[in-house]
């Protein structure tokens, strides 16, 4: 009996630990506030609390600032002025298609900077999927959660004769009708940024619970009108509740960038009247933990290792918001989008708000690993449908085209995809983009190749001509050529074609001055540019200086070794940017830009984990034989640059590639070149991680004795057998396996160093 019983509650125990295995619940551990503590003269990330499903049409945002200054939600404010409908990937790139709603009680104070309430985050819930507050002012809690492109809110009302929710459609052109027959409101808002062609708009529909006591309308100045329908610059509406004996309103919303029709379609497909509240809210935790299930990660019992846990899975959290579907599905379920690009309505998918200047670095190359099927409809809807609607291909998106950054990066992000064997898209059209851009300035200057001319020309984009961050886009162009060149050799594309873009890969090295061993401004005449500052940011440069964009030769370090004089020479330059005083010039701005505050704030010297352009250069060790030293500093940013809490990005986090840093590195990898199909191998974090992989098998990294301390590699063994290489490949890791790291407190310098054992570079092969 003793016996069976202990046997029960033995199996008991074990089923209980296999059952908290598997479901585990991940979302506990996303912080969607980790960025928020920012501003605009120092980004801690600039992100706000986007309350989303992954990859959402339509985010939901707490809005503490004004509507368009950008700043949606600070920590640091104490007071709300709405919930937001809102499309914002970047500060920097705004909103388009915003719409909010605010509670208030008794009079009516409807204007933003009127209507706001005290709140403090003591009285806050924030999760991916769900939010909710307490405004003390009016007794009122505000809870809502999310669907695809829907929202389901409950206003908690005291009880009042007069319980408001105040609707506001924004500025730069509304509509608002209130239907009080029907317990409904339609509007439009038509606010944008800029990109989208004349006829752009988001439909939005409202849905309420309960018969309104009453309603009106509202314009720009504040004024009520009793009126059921306003359209004009800015415009509002009101409803009013008596909720003397019943608190509780629920208000369902949805919108379309297509139609109201379309907008009632999204709302009662997401949200049936069948469903309740608690049912979305499950289904919403449901959504994301499918996601973050995928990688398991095991870290020590302790602060630091729960800390490690909250910034992996809120870092996970911000790589699969962005790009957005921007597509919809129509009564009869088939996929329909509104194009930004030339104002029509047309078949199949359309993604959006991405720049992909940051986020071909390593927010591709994690979905080309756990959502390669998903990044083929990606590839469809963000890069092929766009080409075929405007002649171009994307480089910054937030709907249409943005003039923002430099590059055609989309060369990466295409060539990676396809050579990762991704072939669910139509490649002879993306090919078709790609060369287009290649040899054609476009519309803006984000989008082809501005200076193309020259470049295929002369070899790189002179100085003294007038196409600004010259040797920031002939470097970038020469790796864009280089997936070019890969891209071609696999779709079979003629030799000339082909050597062409092998040729211009090599353009990197027409910036390079020898005398200094740094990326430099070049003449038209050959001769180098003079006086040369290596810590002037901008001018030849792109948000960083020669420091930062030295790095720039992605698919071939050694090539960049060869040009320095050496592996030692190499490594006493990388060692510089480390070591060297984080000075500036920048006299190109005429002020400091955030991205040089946040470099200086660091403590490591030149280097600028804030921004983009040198985030993958600590990895450089690696190709120069001294990968302990990748591992040590790779620690150091994982340690010190991400936190857990408001402050805890050392700068932009940038749709999804400040955190994709983090989730690579801390399983210790990164793309370093995306289309080379390698992963430099760094310092792993975590004691052990399982990834799921889409096929169905696992890859395990298996790190038991990694501490905080205990840093360095001292071996590594892959599916049991020595692993001397200091990089995996792409088919290693998606084919399933185990890589066990081994490691200790100080540095192995026979691990991963020989000649060997380093990472593809172009001059080597
Ligand atoms: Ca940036």
């Amino acid at each position: 009996m003793i016996k069976n019983l202990i046997l029960y509650c033995i199996t008991f125990l074990f089923c209980g630990f296999i059952y908290t295995q598997t479901n585990e619940d991940y979302v506990k551990y996303v912080n969607p506030l980790i960025g928020t503590d920012t501003s605009f003269e120092l980004s801690n990330g600039n992100t706000y609390p986007a309350i989303a499903r992954p990859w959402g049409m339509n985010f939901w945002t707490p809005q503490t600032g004004k509507m368009g200054d950008g700043w949606a939600y600070t920590y640091k404010s104490d007071q709300l002025v709405g919930f937001k409908q809102t499309h914002q990937p970047s500060p920097w790139i705004n909103d388009y298609g915003a719409f909010s709603l605010m509670p208030s009680i008794g009079k009516l104070s409807v204007l933003e900077n009127e209507r706001k309430l005290k709140f403090n985050h003591d009285n806050e819930i924030v999760e991916p999927h769900y939010y909710s507050v307490v405004l003390d002012e009016i007794n009122t809690k505000v809870e809502f959660t999310v669907t695809d492109r829907s929202s389901f809110f409950k206003f908690n009302f005291p009880k009042s004769e007069n319980s408001n929710i105040i609707i506001d459609a924004f500025f730069k052109n509304s509509e608002i009708k209130v239907i009080p027959d029907e317990n409904k409101i339609i509007g439009i808002a038509k606010n944008n940024s800029g990109g989208v062609p004349e006829n752009f708009a988001n439909y939005f529909v409202i849905e309420f619970n309960r018969p309104f006591k009453k309603s009106g309308v509202w314009d720009g100045r504040g004024k009520i009108i009793s009126k059921n329908k306003l359209s004009g610059k800015h415009v509002g509406a009101y409803v009013s509740f008596d909720t003397t004996d019943n608190g509780l309103v629920e208000v369902k919303v949805s919108s379309s960038f297509i139609s109201h029709e379309q907008a009632w379609i999204n709302l009662y497909r997401e949200l049936p009247k069948s469903k309740r509240f608690h049912e979305i809210l499950a289904e919403g935790r449901k959504s994301w933990n499918n996601e973050l299930s995928k990688i398991k990660v095991k870290a020590e019992n302790s602060d630091y290792g729960l800390s490690n846990k909250i910034k992996f899975y809120s870092c996970f959290y911000r790589t699969i918001l962005f790009p957005r579907q921007f597509h919809e599905y129509n009564i009869d379920g088939e996929q329909i989008h509104y194009s930004p690009y030339n104002g029509e309505i047309l078949e199949g998918p359309l993604y959006t708000d991405n720049g992909f200047w940051d986020t071909f670095r390593a927010v591709f190359p994690f979905y080309t690993i756990l959502y390669p099927e998903k990044l083929g409809e990606i590839m469809q809807g963000i890069m092929v449908n766009p080409y075929k609607e405007s002649g171009w291909l994307p480089e910054w998106s937030s709907p249409g085209h943005r003039d923002c950054m430099i590059g055609s990066n989309s060369a990466s992000i295409i060539a990676e995809a396809f050579l990762k064997g991704i072939k669910n898209f139509d490649i002879d059209v993306a090919y078709d983009g790609i060369i287009n851009s290649s040899e054609n300035e476009g519309p803006l200057s984000s989008v082809g190749r501005k200076g193309a001319f020259e470049y295929n020309n002369l070899g790189y984009i002179p100085f003294d001509s007038s196409i600004n961050e010259n040797v920031a886009r002939t470097l970038e162009y020469a790796y864009n050529d280089f997936s070019i060149w890969k891209l071609a050799i696999e779709l079979d594309r003629p030799k000339s074609e082909i050597e062409l873009f092998e040729n211009r890969a090599n353009n990197y090295k027409n910036v390079f001055d020898s005398s200094t061993n740094f990326m430099r401004g070049k003449l038209k005449n050959g001769n180098f540019q003079s006086p040369f500052i290596p810590d002037a940011w901008g001018g030849a440069f792109t948000e960083g200086s020669s420091w930062h964009y030295t790095w720039s030769v992605l698919h071939d370090p050694q090539g960049l070794i060869n040009l320095m004089g050496g592996r030692k020479d190499f490594v006493k330059k990388l060692d510089e940017v480390f070591t060297s005083e984080p000075t500036s010039n920048f006299s190109y701005y005429g002020f400091k830009i955030h991205e040089i505050l946040e470099m200086e704030l660091l403590n490591m010297g030149q280097y600028a984990h804030g921004n983009q352009p040198i985030q993958h250069a600590i990895y450089f060790y690696n190709y120069a034989q001294e990968p302990w030293k990748t591992q040590e500093k790779i620690r150091y940013v994982l340690d010190n640059l991400y936190g857990a809490e408001a402050d805890g990005y050392c700068g932009d986090e940038d749709n999804g590639q400040t955190s994709a840093w983090f989730l690579f590195s801390s399983l210790g990898f990164y793309p370093v070149a995306p289309v080379t199909m390698e992963y430099v191998i760094g310092s792993p974090l975590f004691n052990y991680v399982e990834i799921s992989l889409p096929n169905g098998k696992k890859f395990i990294i298996d790190s038991t004795e990694n501490t905080n301390e205990n840093i360095y590699v001292d071996n590594v063994k892959l599916n049991e057998k020595q692993y001397n290489k200091n990089w995996l490949h792409h088919d290693d890791l998606t084919k399933g396996g185990k890589l066990i790291f081994n490691m200790k407190n100080t540095p192995n310098f026979d691990w991963g160093s020989s000649k060997s054992s380093i990472p593809y570079s172009m001059s080597n092969e």
